[in-house]
């Protein structure tokens, strides 16, 4: 009776201890000599330590292979066994960024890109503004020129009727086209 208590016992404590294993196993993936899956340890035989590479393996496993071929089992890298240099840690454990490392760089560059992108449309918006601003000049030396043109008319027309105000204000303009002529040519004769 009591022969079958201890054996259910047992099988159940084993079964536990593999599940508690195999729990530590995949929570430590990363813990493990790639060249026999088992985990490295702090002290003895498979204690863990590195390569010139910065690949960490099991020491006995590294120095057997390293016995056989001259080249880091994960990088292919020369390596020696004057190269391999125990770690001296009790736990190994490492934040995994990797994924961090690509986001920010993406960051980085989506950031380049839209500084440049910026800087273009600022030079576009200064273009856009000078462009404004020279029509809207045109604009408005025509508009004050065509006001003037009509006061000078109509004071003319009161000062002396339709018909001779009229006439005198064409004289008076073909006057000055011919003076601005006049005084064009000059300018050009002189350079
Ligand atoms: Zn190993
Ligand atoms: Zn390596």
């Amino acid at each position: 009776m009591f022969g079958r208590f201890f054996k259910k016992k047992t099988a159940q404590i084993a079964e536990l201890v593999t599940d508690i294993t195999q729990e530590t196993k995949s929570e430590s993936e990363s813990d493990v000599c790639s060249i026999c899956f088992d985990v490295w340890t702090s002290t003895g035989s498979h204690r863990v330590c590195s390569l010139k590479c910065g690949h960490l393996f099991g020491n006995s496993c590294v120095k057997t292979w390293l016995a056989n071929s001259p080249r880091c089992p994960e990088c292919n890298d020369h390596a020696l066994l004057d190269d391999i240099r125990i770690i001296r840690a009790k736990t190994i454990s490492a934040v995994d960024n990797s994924n961090e490392t690509i986001l920010r760089r993406e960051l980085e560059e989506k950031t380049k890109k839209l500084e440049e992108l910026e800087e273009i449309d600022k030079r576009r918006r200064i273009q856009t503004n000078f462009i404004f601003v020279a029509f809207y000049s045109i604009y408005t030396l025509c508009y004050w020129l065509t006001v003037a043109f009509l006061i000078f008319w109509a004071a003319a027309i009161v000062h002396k009727g339709l018909d001779d105000g009229t006439h005198f204000v064409f004289e008076e303009l073909k006057k000055a086209r011919l003076e601005a002529l006049e005084k064009l040519r000059e300018l050009v004769s002189q350079r």
